[in-house]
């Protein structure tokens, strides 16, 4: 039973073996700081893995499943591992091999996985339910009342607040750049940004097209797989990843710019995903080679800061685990906040640990996440700031909820609501610095 269990995984032997258990990693993972119990760890579960496929422990076996499982696969077991073990490619194969233990989070889970975020109606539909819950003060209502059971009103704290009206507006298939046009990027819209974060995706076009992009949003894209990928739904990320593959080919474009970390790092990813495709592994080699997350793009090609106003606030920044661990990308948004006037950054303690967002870790693993909330949301109130910048959907929907919770008053944005916040600023008149011109590359033009 094991050697047939074992045949479905489907990894290559010498990832495993790049494994050398030297340790360096424990002290970075968050489920052994909090467990401390060795199959909890990186090296841990590496060797369960190994165990798998020498057919040793079985794939069904439940211990196996609920150490892979209460995994984030955030990652950060990579960042300090010097020997370079691909750890997320580790974790992911063994889900994609060994469904989750719990029923509901099997059926359910993967039901909502595969039939929801693959369908643009059923998302629009889902974003306008929770849209109206929450904007017809139903939400607001049922949370003064306590009426709710313990679990249930636990997993309504949960719920993001979403972004906008009950009907959201749409983004336009082509938006052209402010001033000169200097580049032609894609935007990678998403699934749960688009829908509980609309208007930070508006920003994000507006951001790039003041920075001479027109920028190309192609309306038959759809959500990039991440969510499948990280539970093990491979296939289903893989049909996602053609489809938008094709999409993005049509357009024509020379970059394919996502604005949440998650979404950014699977992109980068389609060439790995896609590799035993015969007709699809070059494009995906070459897809992956164009994706950038925003904050990166910006950086490459110089932001525009002549136009801005100041924003005189103090703030920190998280770091998304699939921003700094999964794409390596930690300076540039430093560096973009460096450049908005008037603004204070000061650093957060552990940024790179997860905040226990972790896709839908916080409602697989409640109590988990919840201690792994804590130790961020005590470094968040040391800083004093009073924004706190956090470029994914899952960070910024975790922090929100356990701001809440604890009464803390700091504001939760994405980079570029803090970027559109400065052009703002500089509309109004407010000018911190007229001649700050730009940093980097540059636009030989003011954008604006
Ligand atoms: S991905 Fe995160 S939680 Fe999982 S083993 Fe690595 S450090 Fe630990
Ligand atoms: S994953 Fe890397 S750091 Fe962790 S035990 Fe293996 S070789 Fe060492």
């Amino acid at each position: 039973m094991a050697r047939a269990a074992a045949a479905r995984l489907e990894l290559d032997q010498r990832l495993l073996k790049q494994c050398v258990h030297c340790g360096l990693c424990l002290d970075a993972c968050p489920t052994y700081r909090l467990l401390g119990v060795e199959m909890d760890s990186p090296r841990g579960r590496i060797y369960q893995v190994r165990q798998v496929q020498e057919g040793r422990i079985a794939l069904d076996d439940p211990n196996f499943r609920a150490h892979i499982y209460a995994c984030l696969d955030c990652r950060a077991c990579e960042t300090a591992c010097p020997s370079g073990v691909q750890y997320g490619r580790i974790v992911e194969a063994a889900r994609a091999a060994a469904p989750p233990l719990d029923p509901v989070e099997r059926t359910l889970g993967r039901a909502i996985l595969n039939g929801v975020f693959t369908s643009k109606p059923l998302l629009s539909l889902g974003g306008v339910g929770l849209r109206l819950y929450q904007r017809s003060g139903l939400s607001r209502a049922l949370r003064a009342t306590h009426l709710l059971p313990p679990r249930l009103a636990e997993l309504e704290a949960l719920l993001p607040s979403a972004q906008g009206g009950i009907l959201r507006g749409r983004i336009p298939d082509l938006t052209p750049a402010l001033g000169p046009r200097r580049r032609r990027v894609g935007f990678l819209s998403g699934c749960v940004m688009d829908e509980l974060m609309h208007q930070t995706n508006e920003a994000t076009v507006r951001v790039l097209a003041r920075n001479g992009c027109e920028v190309v949003t192609p309306p038959q894209q759809r959500c990039c797989g991440a969510l499948h990928l990280h539970t093990g739904a491979r296939e289903t990320a893989r049909a996602l990843a053609r489809h938008n593959i094709e999409a993005f080919e049509q357009a024509g474009v020379e970059a394919v710019v996502a604005n949440a970390a998650g979404c950014g790092s699977t992109l980068k990813e389609y060439g790995d995903l896609l590799a035993g495709d015969p007709e699809c592994a070059e494009r995906a080699r070459a897809f992956s080679r164009s994706a950038r997350d925003v904050s990166e793009f910006l950086a490459e090609h110089g932001l525009d800061t002549s136009s801005m106003g100041e924003v005189r606030a103090r703030v920190t920044y998280q770091d998304p685990c699939h921003l700094a661990h999964g794409q390596g990308i930690r300076t540039q948004p430093r560096q973009l906040l460096r450049a908005i006037p008037g603004l204070e950054l000061v650093e957060l303690r552990e940024s790179e640990v997860c905040c226990g967002s972790a896709g839908t870790y916080n409602l697989t693993h409640p109590e988990l996440s919840r201690q792994i909330l804590d130790w961020k949301l005590d470094h968040l109130a040391a800083t004093g700031a009073r924004i706190v910048v956090a470029s994914n959907p899952g960070c910024a929907f975790q922090l929100t909820a356990g701001l809440r919770r604890r009464g803390l008053e700091l504001e939760v944005l994405h980079l570029v609501d803090l970027l559109e916040r400065a052009y703002r600023a500089g509309e109004d008149g407010t000018r911190g610095r007229g001649d700050a011109g730009t940093w980097g590359e540059g636009p030989r033009a003011s954008a604006v």
